[in-house]
């Protein structure tokens, strides 16, 4: 971990993590949005532990009302369960004959559900595999977990719509067991994870949060304003992994810049460079960042779009879809240990937004860095 030198080219305040300054770092307001509706909620299996019921009759009340509507007998005067015939009944009917089905694949621990394959005890109890994992015996009687199938129970699974795993925060899809994992890694009522990237921090809550989090426990995080900024690493030879982080607030929107550094089994190091923007993914896709290192006669650029935060940066980065470079490009533009990336964010156009690009060159004259970037350090973490 770094001490507190600071770059003599450094324009702007530098924050470290252990440092107790924050005034500059803590200017970007979290964006004009509505209060959340619900405040943190937890991921994974336990999140459909709070409700499991809602998203049943929010499932059929909809269908109900939809049905109402189709309903040719709809006086519009009394509408109510009485008046629903036909097609529309059944179709409520089905809603809620396949939430009385799924219900029949609820974890007793988590209220998840146990998808196939269905592991049943010896008594027939099933429980679902995270759980599972987690335990040694059966959780309704106790008796051992033995590896016993219960084919009847995955062939009746092929037959129900499962409602998403955040159907207590509001989704209302349901999907056959083979899609519904698929559906929750993009799910856009997920909870947030923290952006900072290394482990270290296991906070999760709404998209509305996400600043105010950062603000208060991230709080030596740098923030510079403008859409054309220098993203000032210090110490790039430090050993082993470390990341640099900073914020950028441009267009109204906050982006996390992220430097991290690898040592590769063949004790290769590289640096990969990324943007990812706190917002949504549909909300990224406006945007266009441009990473540029400039040296001597050398200039490395990478285009693409950024992340949103709910992606996160770790696949881009192991499939190397950011600026990548090794130590010996890190060598050719840094200078004394410290290594400037310019970052520009603009809102995409329909060429730019295509694909990623990388152009690499050393026949350019020396580059002007633009007198009106400012430049920001990275707080280094982990
Ligand atoms: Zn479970
Ligand atoms: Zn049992
Ligand atoms: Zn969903
Ligand atoms: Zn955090």
């Amino acid at each position: 971990m770094n001490g507190n030198k600071v770059h003599p080219s450094s324009k702007a305040s530098a924050h470290y993590r252990n440092s107790n300054s924050s005034a500059a770092a803590t200017t970007g307001a979290p964006i004009g949005r509505p209060a959340p509706l619900q405040s943190d909620s937890a991921a994974g299996c336990a999140g459909a532990k709070s409700v499991p019921v809602l998203p049943q009759m929010i499932g059929a009340a909809a269908a109900a009302a939809a049905a109402l509507a189709a309903s040719p007998s709809s006086s519009g005067l009394t509408p109510g369960a009485a008046s629903l015939v036909g097609a529309g009944a059944s179709a409520a009917d089905s809603a809620a004959h396949n939430m009385e089905l799924a219900s029949l694949f609820e974890c007793p621990v988590c209220f998840d559900y146990a998808l196939p394959p269905v592991i049943q005890c010896q008594a027939g109890h099933i429980v679902c595999s995270n759980c599972r994992a987690k335990l040694t015996s059966c959780p309704s009687c106790r008796g051992p977990l033995a590896n016993i199938r219960n084919l009847a129970m995955e062939r009746l699974a092929a037959q129900v719509q499962f409602p998403c795993k955040y159907a207590s925060n509001g989704c209302l899809a349901a999907f056959h067991h083979t899609a519904k994992a698929e559906h929750e890694e993009i799910c856009e009522f997920r909870p947030y994870v923290c952006p900072c990237p290394g482990a270290s921090c296991k906070w999760q809550g709404s998209l509305e949060n996400v600043m105010q989090h950062l603000t208060q426990q991230h709080k030596s995080i740098t923030t510079l304003q403008g859409e054309d900024i220098i993203f000032l690493a210090t110490d790039i030879n430090l050993p082993g992994a470390v990341d640099w982080v900073m914020m950028q607030n441009c267009f109204g929107y906050h982006f996390m810049l992220v430097l991290e550094k690898q040592e590769r089994m063949d004790s290769q190091v590289m640096f990969y460079a990324i943007v990812q923007l706190i917002g949504t993914r549909k909300q990224a896709e406006q945007f266009a960042y441009r990473l540029e290192l400039n040296g001597q006669r050398r200039r490395l650029t990478w285009e693409a779009t950024p992340r949103s935060i709910h992606d996160g940066v770790h696949a881009a980065i192991a499939n190397s879809d950011c600026l990548v470079f090794d130590s010996n490009i890190a060598s050719l533009f840094a200078e004394t240990g410290n290594l400037g990336i310019s970052v520009t964010i603009s809102m995409a156009t329909a060429a730019a937004v295509a694909t990623g690009s990388l152009n690499s060159s050393s026949d350019l004259p020396q580059q002007q860095q633009q007198s009106s970037s400012i430049c920001g350090q990275g707080m280094q973490i982990g």
